[in-house]
């Protein structure tokens, strides 16, 4: 029952309502119905997370493991996520007080935005950009200042592009590599380059590193490791991506104390702790499952080349992703917008894809391919394309 005194077109604060439904569900929602398609559409991975790491999560479960773990996450789990950043990465993260476990890389950007953020303040985003950080900043008081990117320079946006967008508000920028949804990344010379304009304009820097392991052509360098960044750094991880594990919601962020502390505040009013169970699992992912991440990421890149060369001999231009498992080609020349060609693929050729243009600035005239399927689905695929490309001729 709503109060006889409570107008209906109140009940929602103008901060929710202000925010737009994501753009990727609409098309979901059109292909849940819809017989004999193909999925290039979801953002995660085709794999079943690795046995091993189930069962150290049932075992966790039958001895008795059922209860909160500390705020930050268990112990065991935040000295081996410090461990193994240090091995992976060559960053260094006191388990005591720079490491939090949370439920999903999500959670971290959440919590962080709204540890730092006041009401105006700015966040540069860098698009196309996975669909979740505008609204983050939004729902924790912030604006969030778009910066495109383009397919002309690999999707790498450089230093003088991120200092034309900064105000007296601006805060803190939020830079993800490699990229949802481009699959481009950003190697040590050119993280460099960001360096002097982040340090002269005194920002925060949100490196969402999520897709780090899934590097194919290069070492992932951490926004972190760069000489003088770690203080001004929240990096966001998680084992969704790389260890199969979307389901489980676990990930964790890494940050200077101060900004550490600020988010277990949120975090432990808002959540209490990760879910202990999928700590146990993930605790073992890190143990013993490196070597399957290495073997699903050389069965991403394997179809990485796979696509990249079909699109060429379709005709689609498509810049080589570099990371993540999306490809990003245009469909500039059919002369459809990106919502136009994802819709006429889902209904003529029952292909699902995402129009780039829910990714922001820089993404209308492309589609976001996500290649975690088979090789199977990816070759049908590619020939439906190609069909309605003929067509469009
Ligand atoms: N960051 C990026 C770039 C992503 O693509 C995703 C998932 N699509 C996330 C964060 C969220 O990951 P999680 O499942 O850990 O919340």
């Amino acid at each position: 029952m709503i109060p006889s005194h409570t107008k209906q077109n109140n009940r929602l604060s103008k901060r929710v309502q202000a925010i737009k439904p994501s753009g990727i569900r609409r098309f979901f929602d059109l292909a849940s119905k819809m017989d004999n398609i193909i999925s290039l559409g979801v953002g995660e991975p085709d794999f079943v997370t690795p046995w091993h790491t189930r069962e150290a999560s049932i075992s966790s479960l039958e001895r008795g493991f059922t209860a909160y773990s500390a705020n930050a996450g268990l112990m065991e789990l935040r000295q081996e996520i410090s461990y193994y950043m240090e091995e992976r990465f060559s960053v260094q993260y006191d388990p005591e007080t720079e490491v939090l476990v949370t439920v999903g890389a999500s959670e971290g950007i959440d919590i962080g935005m709204r540890a730092i953020l006041d009401e105006g303040d700015e966040v540069i985003v860098v698009e196309p950009s996975f669909v979740s950080y505008a609204p983050l900043v939004e729902m924790a008081g912030g604006v969030p200042v778009s910066v495109g990117t383009s397919i002309e320079h690999d999707f790498k946006v450089t230093a003088s592009a991120i200092e034309e967008a900064i105000t007296d508000k601006t805060k803190a920028i939020m830079l993800c590599f490699p990229n949802n949804p481009t699959g481009s990344t950003l190697n040590r010379e050119e993280l460099n380059e960001l360096v002097n304009v982040i340090e002269k304009h005194d920002l925060i820097v949100f490196s969402d590193e999520i897709y780090a392991e899934l590097t194919y052509d290069h070492k992932h360098v951490s926004f972190a490791a760069l000489p003088g960044m770690k203080n001004r750094t929240i990096l966001i991880q998680g084992f969704s991506k790389a260890f199969a594990m979307t389901g489980w919601r676990l990930g964790f962020v890494l940050a200077p104390p101060d900004l550490l502390a600020a988010m277990l505040k949120i975090h432990q009013y808002s959540l209490m702790c990760a879910p202990t169970m999928a700590q146990f699992g993930a605790l073992e992912a890190l143990r013993q499952g490196l070597d399957e991440v290495e073997r699903m990421k050389q069965s991403y890149k394997q179809r990485r080349n796979f696509v990249v060369k079909s699109f060429a001999e379709i005709g689609l231009t498509c810049h080589r992703p570099e990371g993540a498992f999306y490809a990003f080609p245009s469909i500039e020349k059919t002369g459809l917008t990106s919502e136009a060609f994802a819709e006429k693929l889902l209904m003529e050729e029952r292909v699902a894809v995402v129009p780039g243009s829910v990714f922001g600035q820089g993404g209308e005239g492309h589609i976001r391919c996500s290649y975690a399927t088979s090789m199977d689905h990816l070759e049908q695929a590619i020939e439906r394309i190609d069909a309605l490309l003929q067509r469009l001729k």
